[in-house]
């Protein structure tokens, strides 16, 4: 797959499935803005990138302020002269029961997945509207359809963006900017309670009963993110992908 000459904004670049499709994509030819809350870690890859040869800048943005986003964005169409795809990565998994939750930590949940989505996208589609063209690839969870103990700030948020991406595809497609959400499974990363499950960890036995696939590495779903922002899905739109 090329994406040679295609300009590239994820956020969560710092770390797990956002670095691994930064990598990725830059690899196979895209400019990509590595973009994270923390601007040391979106350097980060934006460094290994270059030193791998290829295209990057490394951005510091919080995807739950309007201002930071618009920001980050502007700053990326200036420096790469277009914006074609935009991957939303960003995320926080905090686990708390729904008596014990905070209101601050509902808020942040929220506030990074679900309006973060939407702030991203807001702004991204503005500018692939004049370039009458984009891609955007949304990242949800299973979670949002089976539910987790403690993770009900999470599951709500995911399934907003589910419910988002298939609004957006709809408001967009005439401007041939194409909406899909990944639900890539579990998944190597600093996020992942499983992380650190190894083949024969009780943990891991628990995990394969309900994901037969295993735990992947963020490698694997970047595979399946750049697949969603390729030529295979040119015409698709709306769609949520379970892997
Ligand atoms: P990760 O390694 O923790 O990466 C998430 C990144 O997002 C971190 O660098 C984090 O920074 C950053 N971030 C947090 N809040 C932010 C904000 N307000 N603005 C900008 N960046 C922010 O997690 P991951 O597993 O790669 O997760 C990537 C996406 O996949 C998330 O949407 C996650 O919900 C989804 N997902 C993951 C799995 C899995 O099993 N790993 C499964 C299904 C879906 P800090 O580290 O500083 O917080």
């Amino acid at each position: 797959m090329s994406f040679t000459g295609k300009v590239a904004f994820i956020t969560g670049a710092g770390s797990g499935i956002g670095r691994a499709t930064a990598q990725l994509l830059a690899s196979q030819g895209a400019k990509v803005a590595a973009a994270d809350l923390r601007a040391d870690t979106a350097g980060e890859t934006a460094a290994a990138i270059v030193t791998a040869g290829g295209k990057a800048i490394g951005v510091g943005v919080n995807v739950s302020s309007k201002a930071e986003v618009s920001a980050a964005i502007e700053r990326t169409v200036q420096e790469f002269g277009a914006l074609d795809i935009l991957i939303n990565c960003a995320g926080i998994y905090p686990r708390a029961l729904v008596v014990d939750i905070e209101e601050s930590q509902w808020d942040q949940v929220i506030g990074t997945h679900l309006k973060g989505t939407f702030l991203c996208c807001q702004a991204a589609v503005k500018q692939m509207i004049r370039q009458k063209s984009g891609r955007i690839v949304n990242i949800v969870s299973g979670i949002a359809l089976n539910g987790a103990r403690r993770g009900s700030a999470y599951s709500a948020a995911k399934g907003g963006i589910m419910s988002f991406t298939k609004s957006l595809a709809l408001e967009v497609r005439e401007h041939n900017i194409m909406v899909n959400a990944l639900s890539p499974g579990p998944t190597r990363t600093p996020m992942s309670s499983w992380g650190s499950a190894k083949p024969g960890d009780p943990s891991y036995a628990e995990m394969i009963s309900q994901h037969p696939q295993g735990l992947k590495e963020p490698e694997q779903a970047a595979q399946y993110i750049a697949t969603l922002a390729g030529p295979l899905f040119d015409n698709t739109t709306g769609r949520i992908m379970h892997f």
